[in-house]
């Protein structure tokens, strides 16, 4: 016990008890986390990890929360979410951006458009932070971020030290890579193409467009609940092929312009919105025989 009292004293403001996570999902559910630690710098990340290490204290990391649902009783151990000293954008060479972590990815977006660099439009069509964009191999109309990945700087919450790896030494998937769920990513180099910023400008503006005409917006929900099967088997014609566009679970329900994407309507708890996922899951099985995989994370007891 006492042992526990040393380590939150010594992180004094960055880290909190019992933080309500519905706070920091776009689900806006899930009870609370233990400890909530928000690191002002890496020395304060990396004795963190030493201390929650010494005293066995398990560690999630979370970005800007548009792709995670925490369960209803809360996440046992630490959530960390990366302060706002991870989130700035550099332009370190004529083509490379060095942007950290927690830095939202319209916010790239917008800087790669600022220094006339093309192939990063896609960023603002994806409301998370650069962080969970390189965790989920992000992308959108073709483009993904590990096409424009450089390398990133991470953390290893095991061993306690700071690496940087290179994206030859990653292997990207649709939607994830083999990067092990120890390392934390606090920044990234990611490289653009000169171009003019007006043909920048129409094309973000153009697949901002295209994206407002296909998916809905201003809802709590966390995007495509499950991933696509291929290019041209998509989750959501599975879900309409079988039936199962108007299945809801309290106030869970499935959006009517995009039924991959699962909506809290106001008070879903997040069982809900499981028990939502499971009852399309099963549904699309019997009907498809595709067992589709989860796109969310789902973090929690
Ligand atoms: C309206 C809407 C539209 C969306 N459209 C798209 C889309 O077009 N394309 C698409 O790919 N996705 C889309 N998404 C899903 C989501 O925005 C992306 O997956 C996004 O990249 C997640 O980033 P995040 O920072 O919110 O991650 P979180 O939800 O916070 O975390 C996701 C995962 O990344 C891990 N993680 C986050 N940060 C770090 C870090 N610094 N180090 C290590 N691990 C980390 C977390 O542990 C978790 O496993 C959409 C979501 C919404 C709500």
């Amino acid at each position: 016990m006492s042992n526990l009292i040393d380590f939150t004293s010594k992180f004094g403001e960055s880290l909190s008890k019992k933080v309500k996570l519905s706070n920091y999902s776009w689900f806006n559910l899930g009870g609370d986390a233990e400890f909530f630690f928000k690191p002002r710098d890496k020395t304060e990340l990396l004795e963190f990890f030493k201390e929650a290490k010494k005293n066995d204290i398990k560690t999630t990391f979370l970005g800007a929360g548009s792709n995670t649902l925490f369960r209803d009783n809360g996440v046992k151990g630490a959530v960390i979410k990366l302060s706002k000293n991870f989130s700035f954008t550099r332009l370190i060479e004529k083509d490379i951006i060095e942007v950290g972590a927690a830095t939202l990815d319209r916010k790239v977006a917008e800087f790669a458009k600022e220094n006339n660099l093309t192939n990063l439009e896609f960023l603002s069509c994806i409301p998370g932070s650069i962080g969970g964009a390189i965790i989920m191999n992000s992308g959108c109309y073709d483009y993904d971020i590990s096409q424009i990945l450089i390398s990133i700087r991470v953390i290893d919450k095991k061993k306690c030290e700071e690496i940087e790896i290179k994206k030859e030494d990653i292997k990207f998937v649709y939607r994830g890579n083999n990067l092990s769920e120890d390392l934390i990513i606090i920044s990234a180099k990611l490289k653009g193409s000169s171009d003019k910023k007006e043909k920048i400008e129409k094309k973000q503006n153009d697949l901002v467009h295209k994206k407002k005409l296909s998916q809905p917006s201003q809802i709590k929900t966390c995007g495509s609940t499950f991933k696509n099967i291929s290019k041209e088997k998509k989750a959501w014609m599975l879900i309409k092929e079988s039936g199962c566009e108007n299945y809801e679970e309290g106030d869970a329900v499935i959006s009517k312009k995009h039924c991959n994407f699962f909506i809290n309507k106001g008070k879903a708890k997040s069982s809900d919105i499981e028990n939502l996922i499971q009852k399309v899951k099963r549904k699309v099985y019997e009907k498809t025989k595709v067992n589709l995989e989860l796109e969310i994370k789902i973090l929690g007891e």
